[in-house]
This record gives C-alpha cells, structure tokens and sequence, in this order.
C-alpha cells in the first residue's frame, strides 16, 4: 500500500479538520485527532502532529499538506541486506545506541539501556571487554555493567512485573519495547544535549515501519537519525554497553526476587518457570505471582495446572 507521513502544524491540522470534515470516521485510534476516509484513501492525524496517508492517492493527498518525510531507504533483498542502510563508517562514529532485555523471560523485569558511547570512549570501552552480552558470563556482565556506567553516560528503564502487567493488556509486547527505547533515548539524549549522536542506533526488534507507527504515537517522539539492524551490538559498542547494562539490571531484579521469596528464579520461560511459579502460587496466589512473572505468558496456566 502507498503511505505517505507528513508532518504538520496545529493550524495546519486544524484546516485538515475542517476541510475533511464531512469525511471524519467515527473510529477511535490510540492517540490519533481524527482519521478520515476520502474515496480510497486514509488519512490519520495524530495529536504529535504526523499525518499518514495511506492508499492509491496518498501522495497526492498528503502534497496538498505538506512535505513527505523521506522514508529510510529499503534494505536490499540480500542476505546482509538489512545492513546496506547503515552508515558506512558506523562502527567509528559517536553513536547512542539501544537494547532490551527480559521480553522472553517470564520471570523478571523488561529492562530497557540506551547508552552514549562517541568517537573517544570507543577504545576504552574496547579495553573493557565489552561485547555481546550473550559471549558473557554473568558474573562477567555485572563486573563490566559498573565499569561502563562510570565511563559513559546512560539511560536504564525497569519496567517489573507488575507494572508489565498493568501496562500489558492495553500495549501489545512491540508497542511497549517501541515506547521503552523511545523513552530511553529521548532521556538520554536530554542528558547529553547539547551534544548529539551521530547516528541513534537500535537493536532491531521489529521491522522499521513498525517502529515508526509506534513512536508516531508517543509524546516525546525521537525520530532522527535513526537506524535500525539485528545483532547491533556487532555494529556498535553503543549498542553492545546498552546491552550489558539492561542484562546487569535484569539479573540484579532477579537475584531480587529470587531472595524475598526464598527459592531460586530462572530466565526464561521454560519447564522449570512453570514449576517455580507453581511454588509461588501455592504459597500466595496469583497475588503474589503478579509482582514477579509477565502474566500473559502461557506458564501461568500451566502453573495453575501444576497446582
Ligand atoms: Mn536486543
């Protein structure tokens, strides 16, 4: 389908109001003005001030607006495709880089890190050892985590369980991780304004449009600069430190948990989290089981039939 964002004005969006109002759909979209249905194509106006247009005339549509903000430019088909966005040189510049950790744990928080790392810190950091959290041993997470928050600055998010919870029926997992990294870098980058990244670099966890409709939707929105691709931790040290600080933090919330109820919680979602949330449910119930484990999981019911 032909979609076009533009962004505009509130005058401007005031105009659009009244000049499509005879075509203003009766349909609540999360932080959308209003959308309209003119012939073939939808418009959505959201209250940040983008407007999507979407299908056969959208372009035409959206020129009577305003400018088309340029879209990224599309990966090639190829196997290392998703990278040909990226900037050539983009392991050597001063980048803030993002990355979550916890999202397939059913125990345990969401931990969100963006982290700064410019053109100076690159070799220390390197020095450091710091590198895919995965190569890492735990104990060898934490000893670097505190290492690289003294070195370079940082924004961490922990979102628990039981606010995971409250938050989860009304944003699906995508949508939450999309408004977390947002909400990171938007932090960070208040942190260390004036300065400014070079590039804003973000460990791909869903396809790029994705993200942009999510982010379209948040207050503080930041979406320059961007770019996305798997395994960034590979592409950056950025990405690599945020990495390694959200699995510190994710760790130390476990280790926490694991202490005020008096039994050992895993990572992950597998066998044994259905047998330790089973414990947890014999000794206080779903009550209890709420501050610790990401509900929605299909662990929870097996639990309950373990009960
Ligand atoms: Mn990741």
């Amino acid at each position: 389908m032909n979609t076009v964002v533009i962004k505009v004005s509130q005058k401007v969006m005031s105009q659009m109001k009244e000049a499509y109002k005879g075509n203003i759909l009766n349909k609540k979209v999360p932080h959308s003005a209003f959308v309209v249905k003119k012939g073939s194509t939808t418009i959505t106006a959201y209250t940040s001030g983008k407007v999507m247009f979407q299908g056969e005339s959208a372009q035409r549509e959206a020129a009577v607006w305003g400018e088309e903000i340029p879209k990224k430019k599309k990966p090639s088909s190829s196997k290392r495709g998703a990278n040909a966005s990226l900037p050539e040189n983009l392991s050597q510049l001063s980048v803030l880089g993002s990355d979550e950790v916890g999202n397939g744990s059913y125990f345990g928080p969401v931990t969100v890190c963006a982290a700064y790392a410019d053109k100076e810190h690159l070799s220390e950091l390197r020095e450091l050892g710091v590198k895919d959290s995965k190569a890492l041993t735990d104990t060898q997470i934490r000893q670097m985590a505190e290492k690289i928050k003294e070195l370079i600055p940082y924004q961490l998010l922990v979102v628990n369980p039981e606010k995971y919870n409250q938050i989860q029926p009304t944003y699906n997992a995508v949508r939450m991780k999309v408004a977390l990294h947002n909400q990171a870098i938007a932090l960070l980058l208040e942190k260390i304004a004036p300065v400014k990244p070079e590039a804003i670099l973000i460990d791909q966890f869903t396809p790029e449009a994705n993200y942009m409709k999510y982010v379209a939707m948040e207050r503080t929105m930041v979406d320059q600069r961007l770019y996305f691709t798997t395994k960034g931790e590979q592409y950056h040290l950025a990405v690599a430190a945020a990495s390694i600080i959200s699995r510190a933090s994710f760790l130390d919330e476990l280790d926490k948990a694991s202490t005020e109820l008096g039994m050992t919680i895993p990572s992950g979602a597998g066998a044994k989290s259905d047998q330790v949330a089973a414990d947890i449910l014999r000794k206080g119930g779903l009550e209890l089981l709420r501050n610790y484990a990401k509900l929605h999981f299909a662990n929870t019911e097996k639990a309950q039939k373990l009960v």
